[in-house]
């Protein structure tokens, strides 16, 4: 820990007189852990997990050394297409979350703040844009983000455009889902098309576009799989590959590199032991830093992480037969789109398929729809005898974390989860 903060302390006195010597020591340092895991995986860390960890660090390593064929995204973007532009996608959230891997978060968080941006904003914009401003994340070829849940993204990226002329392209999805939306949706993909279009100088492969929709219909079958036999195995994971999971379920979904992923870690589980400890769904981001959290659930059996619901948004079918249709409706009927009534009544299919003992919802400082809808939550796990603790913090500021309030939360809940076990 101590190397990377001092590492991370010389990228932040490093970017105010050359940014682009310190976006180097970022990618540096991401260089070496692909060569340390490729070299030596983590003790105790499953083959598939490797392999997800490879993908996400040359995915952040790309957005950086290769703007010029990379979008800025969330996670609900159609990278499906961007992908047959060749294009790869970075969220936001992601680049923002390796940032604070290296320790720089507060720099960038106070970078944009300085040049008034809310105080009040969640940290992931703030250090998305102070990164930018500071001229560490190089300019990408354009963002492309969705209206949907979060209040923040539409601004962030049209402040980035208005800034540092990123163009913009944002899809606006209705509500709820109806025939109208969808041609609505689907009309919006047309358009993106002809940005793409124009702006690599490609036409679209319809047929590209096909089989990558079959991989991403693959790898959801093979994840889906994974899960009905994680019921009963024990898969070791951190709290950090539940999030690198989102490069899998969504940056890099229908890529070849993620479907070999899907098949790997479907395997893979086949010679893992059985599970007997309590299963846990988490619900939102996970404070990976936090000390407490990591020495109960990261490679733990007895208080089990078995997912991230955010990693489950949407796990029906494409139809390949018409893939814009097929894409608008994904989106559309997201979870996270629409009334937080679809998160709740999701979230507790979830709890019954993955035969999870407890929820822990983690509300993110600054996030207001997660904070906003958490009681309506907790209300339908308490009538349903589910055992949901919230925790408050910060995913990724470690200023806006405090360990212990955490920790007494969090030792509680566990202890009231054992004395149900020893009732039963
Ligand atoms: S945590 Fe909430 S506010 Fe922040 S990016 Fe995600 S949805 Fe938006």
């Amino acid at each position: 820990m101590d190397v990377i903060k001092k590492y991370g302390d010389f990228i932040k006195n490093t970017t105010p007189e050359r940014p682009e010597r310190a976006r180097k020591l970022i990618r540096l340092g991401l260089k070496e852990e692909v060569l340390r895991h490729g070299l030596l995986p983590d003790k105790g860390m499953p083959k598939a997990y490797t392999r997800l960890n490879q993908l996400a660090l040359k995915s952040v390593l790309s957005a950086l050394e290769h703007p010029e064929k990379t979008v800025w995204t969330n996670i609900f973007a159609p990278v499906e297409l961007l992908q047959c532009f060749g294009l790869s996608s970075i969220s936001m959230e992601c680049l923002s979350s390796f940032f604070s891997g290296f320790t720089v978060e507060d720099y960038f968080i106070d970078q944009a703040e300085s040049v008034g941006i809310a105080a009040t904003l969640c940290s992931y914009h703030k250090n998305f844009i102070g990164g930018v401003d500071a001229g560490v994340v190089p300019k990408a070829l354009l963002s492309v983000t969705t209206s949907m849940i979060c209040d923040g993204n539409v601004n962030t990226f049209r402040y980035l455009e208005e800034k540092h002329q990123v163009p913009s392209f944002v899809l606006d999805i209705p509500d709820e889902y109806s025939e109208d939306a969808e041609n609505y949706v689907v009309e919006q993909l047309k358009e993106l098309i002809g940005v793409l279009e124009e702006r690599t100088g490609r036409k679209l492969d319809p047929e590209e576009l096909n089989r990558t929709l079959e991989r991403e219909n693959e790898s959801k079958r093979l994840y889906r799989s994974f899960l009905k036999k994680q019921s009963r195995k024990y898969y070791p994971n951190t709290m950090t590959l539940h999030l690198y999971m989102l490069f899998a379920t969504h940056l890099n979904i229908g890529s070849e590199e993620c479907l070999e992923f899907f098949q790997k870690l479907e395997k893979d589980i086949d010679s893992y032991p059985d599970f007997h400890g309590k299963g846990v769904l988490w619900v939102h981001l996970m404070p990976y830093y936090q000390e407490t959290l990591k020495g109960y659930f990261n490679y733990q059996e007895k208080y089990y992480l078995k997912a991230c619901e955010m990693n489950l948004d949407y796990m029906e079918d494409l139809d390949t037969a018409h893939p814009l249709n097929a894409l608008a409706r994904k989106m559309l009927n997201n979870l996270y789109n629409g009334p937080y009534e679809r998160k709740i009544k999701r979230v507790a299919e979830l709890v019954e398929e993955l035969h999870a003992d407890a929820v822990i919802h983690f509300c993110h400082w600054g996030c207001k729809q997660s904070a906003g809808g958490v009681m309506l939550l907790k209300e339908e796990m308490r009538k349903r005898g589910v055992p949901m603790l919230i925790l408050d913090g910060d995913a990724m500021d470690r200023r806006n974390s405090h360990d212990g309030q955490i920790k007494t939360r969090l030792e509680a809940f566990l202890e009231l989860l054992d004395q149900e076990e020893e009732k039963e």
